[in-house]
């Protein structure tokens, strides 16, 4: 049976990765230190063939036995997040991809590293494929976690290079779904927050800036092939229908029914004004797309947080 680590394990897509590692028969190993995720993520997981190991991945990481794949999915990844722990952040970008890829290269592991499209910072193509190469202010707020994730799949790539190590890089735009922290300051979680407590929904800058939004299952499902494919260079893996932050708003009180009113605030520093993914490589390569709607996917974060709010 193949047996896998998940770093971050206790994340929004750690946490569901291991769930459909496990369902197709791969024995886990979740490594996480709670910095930003949450245990509650992973307690359904208990009986099942998996471990989990309270670790902070910035440290020498020691695991008994053979490991086959390694999912490295540790770090905050809200930009509230990385505002209050800029330093961690970047520490598990690049200590941590180095530890995990040092035990990926000492078991023989294949290795999957979740970068960003935050590599591409504001970008000045658009729609974003991988040959671009980004625009990123690396001493601006969001620059602690951009900068991290690109040094995270240049070490990726090194290791390839030089010591032969099975790499694959995915570069993961917007994923929403159940099992998002609600105050972890995103547009989705926060706009279900505020429409379902009845509070103003608080659309940064004009609203006008696009987003690109693709339901967990889906990113779930592009991970897994990436991961089984033989592609070592970066892949897109997210859905290319874009919409603006207002019209997102907009749906999510739709959505919920709530009489929540829309009130404007600043737009945050280097804030991308737009983001899409060219997801062609994915397509050809990984005979993947997005199957869920933003619709879809919104009806069943929906059901989620209206639960976990006790509304
Ligand atoms: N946003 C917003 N109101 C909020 C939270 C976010 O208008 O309460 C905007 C944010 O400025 C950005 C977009 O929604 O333009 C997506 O933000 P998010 O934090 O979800 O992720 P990002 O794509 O910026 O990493």
């Amino acid at each position: 049976m193949p047996r896998a680590l998940i770093t971050g394990v206790a994340g929004f897509i750690g946490s569901h990765l291991a769930e459909r590692l496990l369902d197709e028969g791969v024995s886990v190993v979740g490594m996480d230190n709670l910095l930003t995720g949450d245990i509650v993520n992973i307690e359904r997981l208990a009986g099942r063939d998996f471990v989990f190991i309270r670790h902070d991945v910035t440290n020498y990481i020691h695991l008994e036995g053979p490991l086959d794949f390694i999912l490295h999915f540790a770090s905050p990844a809200s930009p509230i997040d990385y505002l209050r722990v800029p330093i961690q952040t970047l520490k598990v970008g690049s200590l941590g991809t180095h530890n995990t890829l040092g035990l990926a290269k000492a078991k023989g592991a294949r290795y999957l590293l979740a970068s960003t499209s935050e590599v591409y910072g504001d970008p000045l193509v658009h729609p974003q494929r991988e040959d671009y190469w980004g625009n990123v202010n690396p001493v601006g707020p969001r620059g602690v976690y951009d900068e991290a994730k690109r040094f995270a799949e240049a070490m990726t790539m090194a290791y390839n290079r030089v010591h032969g190590v099975s790499t694959r890089i995915a570069r993961i735009f917007n994923t929403f779904g159940p099992r998002m922290r609600v105050d972890d300051g995103r547009a989705i979680p926060a706009f279900f927050g505020q429409a379902l407590r009845g509070d103003d929904v608080t659309v940064f800058g004009d609203g006008g800036q696009t987003r690109s939004l693709c339901y967990v299952s889906d990113t779930v499902d592009g991970l897994l092939r990436l991961m089984r494919s033989d592609i070592d260079t970066p892949v897109n893996i997210g859905n290319a229908e874009e919409l603006s932050i207002r019209a997102l708003a907009e749906k999510i009180i739709s959505a919920t029914g709530s009489r929540s009113r829309i009130v404007l605030r600043p737009l945050p520093v280097d804030d991308p004004k737009v983001r899409q993914p060219d997801i062609s490589l994915a397509r050809e390569a990984l005979g993947w797309e997005p199957r869920i709607t933003l619709d879809e996917g919104l009806k069943r974060t929906f059901d989620f947080f209206r639960k976990k709010l006790s509304l």
